[in-house]
């Protein structure tokens, strides 16, 4: 086949508040594409039940983290709900070099930086119909205290105000749609000159 574009493949980041449903999006997502990979973070938090090393996340204690910092080994890092996330420098760098689409799924802050410090990506806001569906699924997940909860709450009317930084947006009101559209998003995409 002739070679029309080059091979460097899409780094596509999926943000939005917490409990918008960014990871069940995204678990939809992949279940239909093998050739987009998913880049697996780093964390200091504990897992949860049914969570595996090397696949949900990374986890590692606060020291190793900090001295991965240090090091300049991710592209971006954040503190969120007193827990360190960050993303992976090496595997993100290698998978796109090979040409294949790698997508990340993180918070606000960490979308931020990927802009700011990364010459490349596609920006897909992930957002709530509106704050009281978002607060009801916060409530569903039945975690959070109602301290987390208030919290999370004013966080997410912060980041929504960062929605015209993204290229795109995509409103999580039913699961199928918002992957369908990501979907759409990632095609487009693979076909711009
Ligand atoms: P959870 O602990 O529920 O898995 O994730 C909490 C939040 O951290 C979610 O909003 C998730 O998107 C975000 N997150 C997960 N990995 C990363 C990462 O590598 N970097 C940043 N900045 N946020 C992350």
């Amino acid at each position: 086949m002739l070679n029309y574009k080059d091979k460097r493949g899409n780094l596509i980041i999926l943000s939005g508040p917490s409990a918008v449903g960014k990871g069940t999006v995204l678990r939809a997502l992949l279940k239909d594409y093998d050739d987009i990979c998913y880049s697996v973070s780093a964390t200091t938090r504990q897992p949860r039940q049914g969570e595996l090393d090397g696949k949900d996340y990374f986890f590692m204690s606060l020291n190793k983290f900090k001295k991965l910092i240090k090091e300049d080994e991710f592209i971006e890092w954040a503190e969120v709900h007193n827990n360190y996330y960050g993303t992976p420098r090496s595997y993100v760098e290698e998978t796109l070099a090979t040409g294949k689409d790698v997508i990340l799924e993180i918070d606000i802050q960490g979308a931020k930086q990927v802009k700011e410090s990364f010459d490349e990506g596609i920006f897909v806001f992930l957002a709530p119909p509106s704050l009281e569906e978002l607060k009801s699924r916060i409530n569903k997940r039945g975690t959070e205290t109602q301290e987390a909860i208030n919290t999370r709450m004013k966080n997410a009317t912060k980041e929504i105000e960062e929605i015209n930084k993204y290229d795109y947006l995509i409103i999580n009101d039913k699961v199928a749609s918002a992957v369908d559209k990501l979907k759409s998003i990632i095609i487009a995409e693979r076909c711009k000159l």
